[in-house]
């Protein structure tokens, strides 16, 4: 019996890695060419997911590559003042640490057999048993598991439902190198996450293991077709920078040092979510997890929720390895449930974080006795 996951990202691979360790053989179809065939984004906290890493024998190779120091935080209003800094202790147990999204899913990537993950084979559409690919060609298969991310093509054989724009648009950017090339900024960002928030926009910079900082700066209350219709020329990096300095103009002169410092690739993203509480009727092959399944805002629920997913489903199916539709139903009950309250509570910060006092909120959520 064959078991095809589309997507090669953290739930889809969290999957692949906890059917090998019960011995169950699936294969994993990524549209990318290769595992470098794109940049991997920034970096990833992961809490419950620990538990997924656990199960898939991973967890000593994450705490090699999990850094407790990335969880430190510093909170500022646009005009420079600091409202909160919290470090952390060397010897805090890593309850939240940081992790690169690309090392993670090296050793996810690292933990499976040769040949498991198929690059270059983008899902077209499923009928019958056959999987087709955008290039023509086709493989049976008798559980097909969509974890194909936010814009996931297997999810139109379970539901109607599709992503909705949460009035969010964000322009993501990155300095390489950081302590070489700009210290005086480096020290401002310190090792983990420097928000400022305010003027309905958010500047997040995230130091990413390998010295590099990810630097986002997110409009609120923006449309859907901003990305568009914005003026920011997106394919001219230079340009966009001295676009995105014009409006932090009247900012603290620090946090639009930090957009010029940036060096590397723009990357525009829509905001998006899929309605809390979506669920399906049981269909016979079919189901989905991670951010096909429940795409929720940003605010550090959706990689571990996709890893959680991909264990859980894992270990029904090594539970019930002749029952492919008990062991689908016995994970949907729970993962229906589960990242329903997640997507609640990261409405909840989403709705915080877009409020026209954010920053003041966000120090009352860190310190609510103050
Ligand atoms: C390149 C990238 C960078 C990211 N960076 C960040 C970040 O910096 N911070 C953050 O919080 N989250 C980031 N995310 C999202 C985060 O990883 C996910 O929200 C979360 O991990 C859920 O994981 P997932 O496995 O459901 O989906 P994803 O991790 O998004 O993986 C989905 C996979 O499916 C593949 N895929 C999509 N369509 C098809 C198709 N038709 N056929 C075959 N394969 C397909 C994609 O290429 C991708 O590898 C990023 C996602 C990606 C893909």
């Amino acid at each position: 019996m064959g078991i095809a996951i589309v997507g090669a990202g953290l739930g889809g691979l969290a999957l692949a890695r906890v059917l090998h360790v019960h011995g169950i053989q699936a294969v994993v179809y990524e549209r990318e060419s290769s595992r470098h065939a794109r940049g991997q984004g920034g970096t990833l906290d992961i809490h419950s997911g620990q538990r997924a890493l656990r199960d898939a024998g991973l967890i000593d190779g994450f705490h090699a590559i999990a850094r407790g120091s990335g969880q430190d935080m510093r909170l500022f209003e646009p005009d420079g003042t600091l409202l909160l800094q919290e470090d952390t202790p060397d010897d805090a147990p890593l309850l939240r640490p940081e992790v690169d999204r690309a090392a993670l899913r090296d050793l996810l990537l690292d933990s499976l057999p040769e040949g498991t993950v198929r690059w270059g084979h983008a899902f077209a559409s499923a009928d019958n048993g056959v999987l087709r690919f955008a290039d023509g060609g086709s493989a049976p298969y008798d559980l097909l598991v969509g974890a194909d991310g936010a814009n996931s093509r297997v999810r139109a054989l379970l539901t109607d439902a599709a992503p909705t724009h949460l009035g969010q648009n964000l322009v993501e950017l990155g300095i390489p190198d950081i302590d070489r090339t700009h210290p005086d900024l480096a020290a401002m960002v310190g090792r983990g996450t420097c928000w400022v928030l305010g003027d309905g926009l958010s500047l997040a910079a995230q130091r990413k293991g390998d010295g590099h900082v990810r630097v986002g700066v997110g409009f609120y209350n923006t449309a859907e077709d901003w990305i568009a219709t914005c003026g920011i020329p997106f394919d001219d990096p230079a340009a966009t920078r001295a676009w995105l300095v014009d409006r932090l103009a009247g900012w603290d002169p620090r946090f639009p040092a930090l957009v010029a410092a940036c060096a590397d690739e723009v990357v525009p993203r829509q905001v998006a979510t899929l309605p809390i509480g979506l669920t399906w009727p049981p269909t016979p092959g079919v189901t989905l997890l991670g951010d096909a399944a429940h795409l929720m805002p940003p605010t550090g629920e959706g990689a571990n929720m996709a890893l959680l997913d991909g264990a859980l489903l894992g270990r029904a199916l090594a539970a019930h390895p002749d029952d492919y539709p008990t062991a689908v139903r016995e994970y949907e009950l729970e993962m229906f449930e589960r990242t329903s309250a997640a997507a609640r509570m990261s409405a909840e910060v989403q709705k915080m974080l877009m409020a026209p006092d954010a920053a003041q909120r966000v120090l009352a959520f860190f310190q609510p006795d103050a």
